[in-house]
């Protein structure tokens, strides 16, 4: 049987604000954060969106052209960890690198398996949820300063978290 995921909206193809380069973003659909001000109310119901075959995705990103990497967004990602491993992993199959925006926080994540499993697919994690009072218009790649941009497989190595050059220079950006 085909795996199948709730999408918010269709792949988007060439993103440039969701991660480094031309980005396939998959948006998923449900959240439980309900951050105030999210840019995207619409992903949270659990029953709103459209079921998709894994497989279509999967195709879709075989035939990429230009693309650097794919980004799982949301809407949560980490809802739907089982169809976005098997995306994630066909992502690296086709050497493209893998971002995902969590509003869970890292630690939260190494806590249940199908998650963690999830985690060793990915090279960047943005992390936590979006915060309006923390938010600066100045940073790159994620929305409010509390969030980390976090290099997920040295962290993993080296059980502590390490963050991305990509937050090193949002530092220098912000101070
Ligand atoms: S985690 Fe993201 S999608 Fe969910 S409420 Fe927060 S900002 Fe919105």
């Amino acid at each position: 049987m085909t795996s199948k995921i709730r999408l918010a909206s269709p792949l988007q193809l060439e993103s440039t604000v969701d991660g480094p380069g031309y980005r396939f973003v998959v948006w998923t659909q449900g959240c439980p954060h309900h951050c105030p001000f999210c840019h995207n109310p619409q992903t949270h119901a659990y029953n709103g969106g459209y079921i998709e075959d894994v497989q279509t995705i999967i195709d879709e990103l075989n035939n990429k052209q230009l693309q650097s990497g794919v980004t799982l967004s949301g809407g949560e990602p980490f809802e739907q960890p089982l169809p976005l491993i098997e995306i994630a992993k066909a992502a690296k199959a086709n050497r493209l690198n893998v971002w995902a925006y969590t509003g869970y926080n890292f630690e939260d994540l190494l806590e249940k398996e199908d998650t963690r499993e999830l985690l060793n697919h990915i090279d960047v994690l943005v992390d936590g949820k979006f915060i309006n009072d923390l938010k600066h218009y100045q940073l790159r790649f994620k929305g409010s300063l509390n969030q980390r941009i976090i290099d997920v497989q040295k962290s993993l190595k080296e059980n502590v978290v390490v963050l991305s050059k990509y937050d090193e220079e949002n530092q220098k950006l912000t101070k």
